[in-house]
């Protein structure tokens, strides 16, 4: 805690995966040996920098720009970048580290890192965006590359973003090394179904979770908090698993729907226009509730896809009280550790956001395959390999767990086999 002070959420990050762990440390003492948890809790390498730019009025602003190359043990760096005003360094070591763990789990060859920026894009126009995306990547180019570093999207970060800054990379480097950022519009060496994945990979995670209970979505009421990227395709998939999306949100309240929320609107609001989602009754039915939590609307199964420790304990036992009996964290670590424990005490089905929303970044290693083969899949055969990673995760997590005699602990899944992963290939590496 000291030598990384003040970054409450790496802290916090760091805490779970360590307290599910004992049991595997119990029984390979060679990892204890070799420090293989100070070396894991210790990126390889933090770059922090200036990113200097001009607004539409001529006015210049200075942010902070952030990538952590956190561990390529088993391949390079891989991770998505966010621009969002709260950004800090203790935001995107939470982020590098459980990215790290994400990684192993999709049982790709790819590393963990994450990166971002303290600049907020809400209200900028596109020719900011852009300024912005070029000066960012002016420094961080020296950083990345296909072998070395791989980075993506994460919130405030799409496809737009992924483009500019794709565009200042080839420019500065005269390379067009397309495997050196996933998250690509097709038209440039983008992948089918990335743009889905997050979403999608997280809907087929909780539709096993259910089967594994003798349950589906069939006609079971769902909860979706956020209107962005993993948001609308987690609602998209849920509608074709036979669930119904009551309601979603955005920082600004929820809308509520009981008829379904309709996602081609959703997406015409927050894709399109860039505009919000209280627009959204207004345009067809349902009702807007400013300021109010999504959580207090009753459902069977909440997929919290929007920022971090965003279900507190209350909304936990509020949740489990209407009678929720399943979460699939589609944002990275959205309940807070109280709301974790209120969530397994009640035995309901809880799936971390390590292993429900790996569905991403497993995309994105299928974006650099094909682009390392000049290849070009279809969309269905890209969703097919997409549900079957989802289901390989669930399985991993879901045996790991029974092996380790705790049944269901999806948590203590998730992490004893995608840390036992990375350990293996960093005793083998040696002490690097
Ligand atoms: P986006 O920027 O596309 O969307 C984020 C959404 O969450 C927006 O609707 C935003 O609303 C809303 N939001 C943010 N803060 C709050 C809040 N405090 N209360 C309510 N709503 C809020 O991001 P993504 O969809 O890409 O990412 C969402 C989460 O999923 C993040 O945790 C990210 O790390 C995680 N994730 C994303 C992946 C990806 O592939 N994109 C992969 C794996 C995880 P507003 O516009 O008002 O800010």
């Amino acid at each position: 805690v000291e030598r990384n002070h003040g970054e409450v959420e790496f802290h916090q990050a760091v805490r779970e995966v360590l307290e599910s762990i004992g049991p595997v440390l119990a029984k390979h003492p060679e990892y204890a040996e070799h420090k293989v948890i100070e070396r894991l809790c210790e990126p390889e390498r933090q770059i922090v920098f200036r990113v200097p730019w001009e607004d539409d009025r001529g006015e210049v602003h200075i942010n902070r720009g952030f990538r952590i190359e956190f561990n390529s043990a088993l391949g390079p760096y891989k991770g998505g970048l966010r621009f969002h005003p709260s950004v800090y360094q203790g935001i995107v070591k939470f982020l590098g580290f459980e990215q790290v763990f994400k990684n192993a789990l999709s049982g790709l060859p790819i590393g963990g890192g994450k990166g971002g920026a303290d600049f907020d894009p809400k209200g900028r126009s596109d020719r900011e965006i852009m300024r912005f995306c070029q000066s960012y990547m002016t420094e961080l180019h020296r950083h990345i590359g296909e072998y070395t570093d791989v980075p993506a999207g994460d919130a405030g970060v799409g496809g737009r973003e992924i483009g500019y800054l794709f565009g200042q990379y080839k420019r500065i480097s005269n390379r067009y090394e397309s495997g050196v950022l996933t998250g690509k519009e097709l038209a440039y060496g983008g992948a089918r179904v990335r743009t889905e994945a997050t979403g999608y990979g997280c809907a087929f995670f909780v539709q096993e979770m259910l089967a594994a209970r003798g349950d589906s979505f069939e006609g079971k009421r769902v909860v979706v908090s956020g209107s962005g990227n993993v948001a609308i395709y987690t609602m998209e998939k849920v509608h074709q698993l036979g669930g119904i999306v009551v309601a979603c949100s955005d920082s600004d309240g929820y809308v509520h729907d009981e008829q379904g929320i309709d996602v081609e609107l959703v997406k015409q609001l927050k894709e399109v226009e860039r505009g919000r989602i209280g627009d959204y009754a207004q345009r067809l039915r349902g009702r807007f509730l400013r300021g109010r939590r999504v959580w207090e609307v009753p459902c069977e199964v909440a997929m919290p896809s929007a920022t971090q420790n965003e279900i507190n304990g209350a909304d936990a036992v509020t949740l489990v009280r209407n009678g929720c009996i399943a979460v699939g964290e589609g944002a990275n670590m959205p309940c807070t550790p109280e709301a974790v424990r209120a969530f397994q005490e009640a035995g309901i089905a809880f799936g971390p956001g390590k292993a429900a929303n790996a569905g991403g970044v497993a995309t994105s290693a299928l974006e650099m395959q094909q682009n390392a083969s000049r290849d070009s899949w279809s969309f269905e055969f890209s969703e097919h390999r997409l549900e079957e990673i989802m289901r390989d995760v669930h399985a991993r997590c879901h045996d790991t767990a029974a092996e380790y005699g705790m049944p269901g602990n999806y948590v203590a899944g998730a992490n004893i086999a995608g840390f036992t992963r990375v350990a293996d290939a960093m005793l083998g590496l040696g002490l690097i």
